[in-house]
């Protein structure tokens, strides 16, 4: 399969081209065509996918056959955070090079005067988090009844952090005769009651897996007592020379106080949550990823949406709440064919979060232990003879690193798309479509130890085929409105 064979003018083949990409991803391949044809569409791909392209470029597409004047947005793009809007918005600008189209992006957390100079002298494409969208709709600063193509991206991400009641406002301002394009990670019942109200006999495209790059993620679990796990961080990244890491706490709260401890360490680092401005926020994921600090801490919500490139290393210093931001957040590392290696801190207290995770993923995670750092035991399993299973829990669809000896642990190696779409994986995934079936998981607790290697690594339960990859997600409900705006993306 190759681009040239989905219908896209040349133009968008040519940026294609140069962005390196040589061959559509799955979700690309169908897509596209589907989207071409004026279709409605429910997309089950979680990021990292390469799904932005999937709707952008035949969006590009079709919005460049007409060149409508007075230019009002004729596509409007839904986003939940800032950062995936303005990743979105790059995409938009890049994709759309050779044409002649306008875009921006608006969202909270920065004057909104910039944002109503710029859709005053008009966009084609509009991307937008909802709260800010609705400011500029309801003034009106915009007008939303050119709206041809409505995306929702992450649209689960977006019912989660409490954006029902705007998304259903920002419908009424909107035509009814539109082109609906629905993306979400999962199905929980809420995206399914969204997309039956919005879309219109909608093509289900569902990538082959949902969580492909979760597949290419070999995950560890140290068990570590809560007073030891900033020491044991700074030990893993600074003996294993991991060169980017990003780490998950909590709380807002922990993730700065963490950043200057491993500062004091002498591991650079910093924070990215909600507390923070904008522009520190960009700062640090601008500093994070062309390698000026080595860490970056971050909570949930901040990190909905990063799109850093090859990511190797993401630790859950603090295990999830909510079992499916396990998911999200290991969703970091691996991406686009890349494989990488998730990595968590997992003291006592923390044992019914990791048994949740486990039941969602419908399988158990390696478990091992670091000399010097496991005081108190998790109970994760107990050491029993060698077993023959042991080389097939390693299989994590390739490319996966066995250990996290960090002398022996660096940059994960390269893997194409294709990778993705191919052979099966006994990794955790979560297909969305029921849900976690508590029963799935083996109720065993045969672990056991290995020799020879100076750590102890358990692992626990069955898990048959038919178990894995299943799982969703539960609603819940998170805080964070986000948006804010930059400037226009001119796209010709
Ligand atoms: P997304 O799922 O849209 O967040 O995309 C994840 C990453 O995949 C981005 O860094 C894209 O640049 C990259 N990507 C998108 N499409 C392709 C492709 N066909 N081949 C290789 N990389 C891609």
């Amino acid at each position: 399969m190759n681009f040239e064979t989905l219908g896209l003018k040349a133009e968008l083949l040519d940026a294609v081209r140069s962005q390196g990409y040589t061959e559509p991803t799955p979700i690309q391949a169908s897509a596209i065509p589907v989207i071409l044809n004026g279709k409605d569409v429910l997309g089950g791909a979680q990021t990292g996918t390469g799904k932005t392209a999937a709707f952008t470029l035949p969006m590009l597409d079709l919005l460049s056959r007409s060149d409508a004047k007075p230019r009002y947005p004729r596509a409007l793009v839904l986003t939940p955070t800032r950062e995936l809007a303005a990743q979105v918005a790059e995409s938009v600008a890049t994709y759309g090079t050779n044409l002649r189209l306008r875009s921006t992006v608006v969202y909270g957390g920065v004057g909104i005067n910039p944002q109503i100079d710029t859709l005053r002298r008009g966009v084609d494409i509009l991307i937008a988090t909802p709260g800010r969208l609705l400011d500029h709709a309801g003034r009106p600063t915009v007008d939303l009844s050119k709206v041809e193509i409505l995306v929702l991206d992450e649209a689960d991400r977006m019912l989660d952090m409490g954006f029902i009641h705007d998304i259903k406002r920002v419908l009424k301002f909107l035509p009814t005769r539109r082109q609906n394009l629905l993306f979400s990670a999962t199905y929980t019942n809420e995206v399914k009651r969204l997309a039956d109200g919005l879309l219109n006999r909608p093509e289900l495209i569902e990538v082959a897996r949902r969580n492909t790059s979760a597949e290419l993620v070999s995950q560890v679990v140290h068990p570590v007592g809560r007073t030891r796990k900033r020491e044991l961080l700074s030990y893993l990244v600074r003996e294993g020379e991991w060169s980017q890491v990003l780490v998950f706490t909590r709380t807002k709260h922990g993730a700065n106080r963490l950043a200057k401890q491993l500062e004091t360490d002498g591991v650079s680092s910093t924070a990215i949550h909600g507390n923070k401005s904008q522009a520190a926020r960009t700062k640090a994921l601008s500093d994070f990823k062309n390698g000026k600090v080595r860490v970056l801490v971050a909570t949930d919500i901040a990190a909905r949406g990063l799109d850093i490139d090859k990511l190797p290393h993401v630790v859950n210093y603090d295990l999830p709440q909510v079992p499916e931001d396990y998911v999200h957040r290991i969703g970091r590392t691996g991406r686009a064919g890349e494989s990488g290696r998730a990595v968590s801190l997992v003291c006592p207290d923390e044992r019914s979060q990791l048994k949740s995770i486990e039941r969602l993923l419908s399988r158990q995670i390696e478990v091992e232990e670091i000399p010097g750092y496991k005081k108190e035991n998790i109970e994760v399993g107990s050491p029993a003879p060698t077993s023959p299973r042991r080389t097939a829990r390693h299989g994590h669809g390739g490319g996966a690193q066995r250990t996290s000896r960090p002398k022996a642990s660096g940059r994960s190696q390269a893997s194409g798309w294709s990778r993705d779409s191919a052979a099966s994986s006994n990794s955790g995934r979560t297909s969305g479509t029921g849900r976690s079936n508590s029963q799935a998981r083996g109720a065993s607790e045969e672990g056991r130890g290995e020799e020879g290697t100076g750590r102890k690594r358990y692992y626990r339960g069955k898990r048959t085929e038919s178990q894995a990859g299943r799982g969703a997600r539960r609603g819940t409900s998170s805080s964070s409105r986000s948006g804010r705006s930059s400037g226009v993306k001119k796209v010709s």
